[in-house]
């Protein structure tokens, strides 16, 4: 098979492709690696890439392969790591000054079960610094770029993930969400992105950003990719103790069946309408007709929580990962400034923050540790708990009725680099629609509807399932948008 063969083919059709022995990990991987070399200069989605790591793993599948081991669809399959996940061969950074070249002593779960699948990580990917942001600006190693249009975002915080992916720099990445990172970035770069129920993927070895909403999830081109990959590394693992022990949702069987005849799809009046861009709006209208005309019942519903949300999320979000990233203190982890024997431990952790941690992670540790100081913790940590209470109740009584919601994955097609970074209130609001899932935890997928007419930029249709439910949006969308 030709290099431009290879990388066009999907990740179910390349594995399958090495499993008859039409082609071999190392050739899988070697395409890829050549097409990165290509045109890495112009995207930046990686962070760390390392040729022979990756051939010497390409090899080693392929000598299990050859030993008769069986290894799964995927096995041989390239994949674009998210430089949030340890992994023991490479380093792992969060995207942040203070992680710079960080060595993880052991491998985060969902690195361990993309090994034992035979995928080969290919390199790690830039982020938002520990996840947070919108667009991968706040990379402390610079942004990547969207390659639709290399003057705009690729979303965020996983936006080295979609950005590979979207330039057929891998066939397939991993993202985590917390309030979007996967959805988002999906969507702008015309990809399907999905955040599994929160515990359905392990948060062991996941730099952690905000413990009761971060989620592992698969980035893909169609979604039986996408849940090929959703299948690889999710389940349960006892090193989590929020974990779900149950089976994985049959997602992959979900994938190929896809009908959605019958379904009843509720659109969610608060994610639309005002302040959305207009083609956006267009693209979610004719996907809604379009499940329509397929059989479909559509309703309007109403979620008057979910107007709160936003607010809700960024008191909540800030306050764990004011929590969190109070074990970077520069005895422990990676870099530590001015301990040249003049200084005590105090000084040096916080010549070390400042220097270490980029302009958004600061204001929100600030913001975290207001929320949650004595005297203020009620009125807005505690207020933000219970916003999340009534999101969770809004969702419940919808699938009471329906069975999923649809909005919009994200009110505007991607903005240009440097468009929002002056105004966090603007760069929130990408994350408008995808919030509410997160603090329900959970399952959503995006995928892509079209491109918006006045910009030719993708737009992704949201689709929300419940907690537990996520084979329900691959069974109903896969196929038909
Ligand atoms: N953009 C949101 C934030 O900045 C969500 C990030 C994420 O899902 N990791 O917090």
């Amino acid at each position: 098979m030709s290099a431009t063969d290879l990388l066009r083919q999907s990740a179910a059709e390349l594995g399958e492709a090495v499993s008859t022995g039409e082609t071999t990990a190392v050739e899988a991987a070697t395409a890829y690696l050549d097409r990165i070399a290509e045109v890495e200069g112009d995207v930046h989605a990686y962070l760390h890439l390392d040729r022979e790591t990756a051939l010497a793993q390409a090899r080693g599948v392929d000598e299990r392969i050859a030993a008769g081991e069986e290894l799964g669809p995927l096995a041989g399959v390239p994949v674009a790591h998210k430089d949030v996940f340890t992994t023991v061969d490479m380093p792992t950074t969060a995207g942040s000054r203070i992680l710079a070249d960080w060595q993880s002593p052991y491998d985060a779960t969902v690195t361990v079960r993309l090994r034992q699948a035979g995928m080969v990580i290919l390199g790690k990917t830039n982020m938002d610094e520990f996840a947070m942001g919108s667009s991968t600006e706040n990379s402390a190693f610079g942004a990547t770029r969207n390659p639709w249009d290399l003057d705009r975002i690729p979303g965020g915080s996983s936006g080295g993930s979609s950005a590979a992916v979207a330039a057929y720099e891998a066939p397939l990445a991993t993202g985590t969400d917390t309030g979007g990172s996967i959805r988002q970035p999906a969507a702008v770069c015309g990809l399907v992105g999905a955040k599994p129920t929160y515990g359905g993927s392990s948060r062991y070895g996941l730099i952690a950003f905000a413990s009761s909403l971060d989620t592992p999830g698969p980035i893909a081109r169609n979604v039986l990719d996408a849940a090929l990959l959703h299948e690889a590394f999710s389940g349960h693992d006892p090193r989590d103790s929020t974990s779900v022990d149950a089976p994985v949702p049959p997602v992959v069987e979900a994938a190929r069946r896809a009908d959605v005849a019958g379904l009843r799809v509720g659109v969610v009046r608060e994610l639309g309408g005002e302040g959305y861009q207009p083609g956006v709006q267009q693209r979610f209208q004719e996907s809604v007709e379009l499940l329509e005309s397929l059989g479909a019942k559509v309703v309007e519903v109403s979620c008057p929580s979910f107007d709160a949300a936003l607010a809700a999320y960024y008191l909540i979000a800030p306050s764990e990962c004011s929590s969190n990233l109070a074990r970077f203190d520069a005895m422990r982890y990676g870099l530590r400034v001015g301990d040249d024997g003049s200084r005590g431990a105090e000084e040096v952790m916080s010549l070390t923050r400042a220097e270490g941690f980029g302009p958004e992670v600061k204001r929100r540790i600030i913001l975290g540790t207001y929320a949650l100081s004595s005297g203020y913790y009620d009125a807005y940590y505690g207020s933000a708990q219970q916003v999340r209470t009534l999101v969770k109740r809004d969702f419940d009584a919808a699938f009471e009725n329906v069975d999923v919601l649809v909005s919009p994955t994200t009110p505007t097609t991607a903005f240009a680099i440097g468009e929002r970074t002056g105004d966090p209130m603007a760069m929130y609001l990408a994350d408008l629609c995808t919030i509410p899932t997160n603090l329900a935890g959970n399952a959503a997928l995006s995928v892509p509807c079209g491109l918006a007419p006045e910009d030719g930029l993708p737009v992704g249709l949201q689709i929300m399932a419940p907690a537990l439910a996520d084979d329900y949006i691959g069974l109903k969308a896969q196929g038909r948008l």
